[in-house]
């Protein structure tokens, strides 16, 4: 028998609360608590973490297409963004959730995405450059990519652990908020 909502083990206790969440629970009424801990923790984590990898790539993909003008820069911004919005999003995800086996692969993810988004933007900034009328020697000059390959991982993983820590203590915030609520009741 473990809490419904941290997975705390509660077998043998008495009806209550959880002592580790104050979420209340009946040992006789079996839709209060659950019977598995770690396994559907995992599928979800994967789950999620597989969602917003493909919908990462689709808006990659989608990015990828346009001709920008020529802009060097609108392209570079455009994959980025992509990037960075969907790090974002998995980084929260992570700092919803409670447990490290969905919060993992959802921040493995998140860097991910980052480092892809950083990746993609300057390889296709440089060809978007190249096509330009009249590129600059620089244009073709792109050691840029190589660096955003080798090293991407590292502001991806600053970016990714920065989000994850405010929304955990946002969401840490707004769960002791409600607790209170709810003992004061
Ligand atoms: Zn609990």
């Amino acid at each position: 028998m473990f809490c419904r909502s941290c997975r705390y083990g509660i077998e043998g206790l008495n009806a209550g609360r959880c002592p580790e969440c104050g979420l209340p629970f009946d040992p006789t009424d079996p839709t209060t608590y659950v019977d598995w801990r770690y396994k559907p923790q995992a599928l979800i984590g994967f789950g999620a973490a597989f969602g917003v990898f493909g919908l990462a790539n689709l808006g990659f993909l989608g990015a990828l297409q346009p001709s920008y003008g020529y802009s060097q820069s609108a392209a570079f911004l455009a994959l980025v963004g992509i990037g960075v919005i969907f790090g974002t999003i998995a980084a929260i995800l992570a700092g919803w959730h409670r447990w490290w086996l969905v919060r993992l692969p959802l921040l493995l993810v998140g860097v991910f995405c980052i480092w892809a988004g950083l990746f993609l933007a300057s390889d296709h900034g440089y060809r978007v450059w190249q096509r330009g009328p009249n590129p600059p020697d620089e244009a073709f000059a792109d050691t840029a990519p190589l660096g955003f390959l080798l090293a991407g991982w590292i502001p991806g993983g600053i970016f990714v652990g920065l989000v994850f820590g405010v929304a955990l203590l946002l969401f840490r915030w707004q769960r002791a908020r409600r607790n209170a609520g709810s003992v004061a009741r």
